[in-house]
């Protein structure tokens, strides 16, 4: 015990492709639409819902390009790595804010090549091509809250 790293438990059983998948896909919205990550998300085994606040309901076209920049960063077989830090010694492009307060010294950073860098505890894939494919099966745009769902599934 004396040794050993404690971490936040970690809430739910994850499918690893499908939640790496929600890494990159959280940082594909954040690069196309300048949004933070997800504010909302159910990720599972037959398929996935995110939920993102942007500034403008994104055009077909915009859409059909998250797909395309997806499945590019699958078929790029990037590395999936992890790295453990304190809250004193962050990277400067890691926001501790989706941390709850009572987080643990030690944070794993999981790193998707050089694209995306989060702190997380959950399952992942050990480089980007075995998630395999990344279907989008639709969006939904709510005017009133300009906030913007994809749903996928990873096949
Ligand atoms: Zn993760």
């Amino acid at each position: 015990m004396n040794n050993e790293i404690i971490l936040n438990e970690h809430n739910k059983e994850e499918f690893p492709p499908a939640h790496t998948a929600e890494h990159l896909l959280n940082q594909t919205m954040i690069r196309m639409f300048g949004c933070g990550r997800s504010f909302n998300a159910h990720i599972e085994r037959k398929k996935s819902k995110m939920s993102f606040h942007l500034d403008h309901k994104p055009t077909r076209q915009e859409e059909k390009e998250i797909a395309r920049r997806m499945q590019e960063l699958i078929d790029e077989d990037l590395p999936v790595t992890f790295e453990f830090v304190t809250r004193y010694t962050l990277p400067d492009d890691v926001s501790l804010e989706r941390l709850p307060d009572d987080a643990s010294e030690a944070i794993r950073l999981v790193r998707i090549g050089d694209y995306d860098v989060c702190p997380c505890i959950g399952k992942h894939v050990r480089s980007t091509s075995q998630i395999g494919r990344f279907e989008m099966l639709g969006t939904n745009w709510d005017e009133h809250e300009h906030s913007f769902r994809v749903r996928f599934k990873i096949v």
